[in-house]
């Protein structure tokens, strides 16, 4: 006797939301009340990610926030902090509130950065400054790493810093401690990334050329002078060969991918240069050779 198969249930296909990119991961990333870190913070909350926001300026980190709160539906996971990186206790509203708000750290992005101007230049750069600087591109990201390393190794996380192109061999002779300190923290890149890849905590690095935010204002540059230096950079093929300034999106993405064990699991210790050909320019290519001759 033919046995008739079994009716099948009734089954109404539920289509899923899509699993987003970062979706319950805890993101901390500093310097996110303006320009590229900014910029990272909303591509992260558009992934689907837990973001700690964070910058001295409560107005600009008003702004971020409501940016980010337009783009997601969960506002709890937004976390906002007014700190200043240069004192401990700012350091250490960042990381409690975020673990008090996610219960964990997945990922930290040491992006705050600034190249503090007080009027003095080359050698003529004042020792106060100097203290200044590093503390800022520097000390502040040790510190940072020394408070969530614990966390990040229970969470087999990320560490992205924001460097530039000031570290490396190529100078910017006016500003020798904004380099030097950018110097320092590549290096440091390299030496914690060894040393916290046995935890499986992976530590990497960008290094931007000319990006158009509030990095010169924050020197005391106004706008009209900022936009002249930037038209004048990307016009003139010796400062930028691509022909133009990034845009603070452009850095985040690299910032995402870094961040991104599914995408960059083999990168360790590096530094990926996002310049538009800037460091590729000698002294002897910058100029046409129909001019030499
Ligand atoms: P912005 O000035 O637009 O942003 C800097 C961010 O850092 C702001 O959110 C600012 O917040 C924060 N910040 C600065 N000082 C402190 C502090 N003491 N405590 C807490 N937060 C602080 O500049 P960018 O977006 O350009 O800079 C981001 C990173 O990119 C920096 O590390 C910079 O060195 C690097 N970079 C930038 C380049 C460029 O051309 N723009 C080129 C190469 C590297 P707030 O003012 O609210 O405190």
């Amino acid at each position: 006797m033919a046995v008739e198969p079994p009716t099948p249930p009734n089954c109404h296909f539920i289509p899923m939301a899509p699993t987003k990119r970062f979706s319950g991961k805890s993101v901390i990333i500093t310097g996110s009340s303006n320009g590229i870190g900014r910029a990272t913070a909303v591509l992260f909350a558009k992934q689907g990610a837990q973001v700690t926001i964070t910058g001295r300026d409560e107005e600009r980190l008003e702004a971020a926030k409501k940016q980010i709160l337009k783009l997601t539906s969960k506002p709890n996971d937004l976390n906002v902090v007014v700190a200043n990186l240069t004192d401990s206790k700012g350091l250490d509203d960042i990381v409690n509130s975020t673990l008090t708000k996610f219960g964990k750290i997945d990922i930290l992005i040491n992006n705050a950065g600034a190249n503090i101007s007080d009027g003095t230049l080359n050698t003529d750069q004042s020792i106060e400054l100097y203290q200044k600087t590093f503390q800022i591109n520097f000390q502040a990201v040790v510190e940072m790493i020394k408070k969530t390393k614990e966390h990040l190794i229970k969470t087999k996380g990320e560490i992205v810093n924001v460097s530039s192109i000031a570290g490396n061999e190529q100078t910017f002779s006016a500003t020798p401690y904004y380099c030097a300190a950018k110097s320092a923290l590549n290096q440091y890149t390299r030496c914690i990334a060894l040393d916290l890849i046995q935890y499986g905590v992976r530590v990497n690095s960008v290094s931007p050329g000319v990006v158009v935010t509030g990095f010169l204002g924050a020197m005391g540059l106004p706008d009209e002078v900022r936009d002249k230096m930037a038209n004048f950079m990307a016009s003139n093929k010796a400062c930028i060969p691509a022909g133009f300034c990034a845009k603070p999106n452009d850095i985040a993405e690299i910032i995402l991918f870094l961040s991104d064990r599914k995408k960059s699991s083999y990168i360790v210790g590096q530094s990926i240069v996002a310049d538009g050909g800037t460091s590729l320019v000698t002294g002897m290519t910058a100029f046409d050779m129909h001019e030499m001759i």
